[in-house]
């Protein structure tokens, strides 16, 4: 949980705080990726008749994990939030929780950076992956299986075709 006091914000349309703070998040992450750094939030809470609006931009670095290669790579990211935090509200919403004058910035995180996250990272675009045959490394050139070929084809380059 990263809560912060927003009392001073409820029921007073119009009033806003700027907040910027870094903070490391726990779960940050799916399979293949690993956000373990701090994420920066340069945020506004602005009170408004609902509760309380939080905007701004989110960055940090996630650590990934090739999906073909599975060779580490670091990537940074930087997400625009706007997201209404509201007491009573509900799970069903699209809107946070206020607590006894608290909100707690961690799901909305959470939520803005894994959405954000790709779901087949890859080291470069043309990442060649890894043999299945030998488990070598395409783009190293560790593989020498030569090229993939269907015996379905190599049946049919048999074949001598008359004109
Ligand atoms: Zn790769
Ligand atoms: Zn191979």
């Amino acid at each position: 949980m990263v809560l912060l006091d927003v009392r001073d914000l409820l029921e007073k349309p119009g009033a806003a705080r700027r907040v910027t703070l870094e903070e490391r998040f726990d779960q940050l992450g799916t399979e293949l990726a690993r956000g373990e750094e701090p994420v920066r939030l340069e945020i506004t809470l602005a009170s408004v008749i609902e509760g309380v609006e939080v905007r701004g931009p989110l960055s940090g670095r996630i650590a990934y994990r090739c999906a073909r290669c599975l060779k580490p790579f670091e990537e940074e990211f930087r997400v625009e939030v706007r997201e209404l935090f509201a007491p009573g509200a509900s799970d069903e919403a699209d809107e946070y929780p206020v607590t006894e004058g608290h909100i707690d910035l961690e799901p909305m995180v959470r939520d803005a950076v894994v959405l954000g996250m790709p779901f087949s990272p890859l080291c470069r675009p043309d990442c060649l992956g890894l043999c299945e045959r030998c488990g070598g490394d395409r783009n190293l050139g560790e593989c020498t299986c030569g090229p993939d070929v269907d015996s379905r084809w190599e049946i049919l380059d048999e074949l001598e075709l008359d004109d």
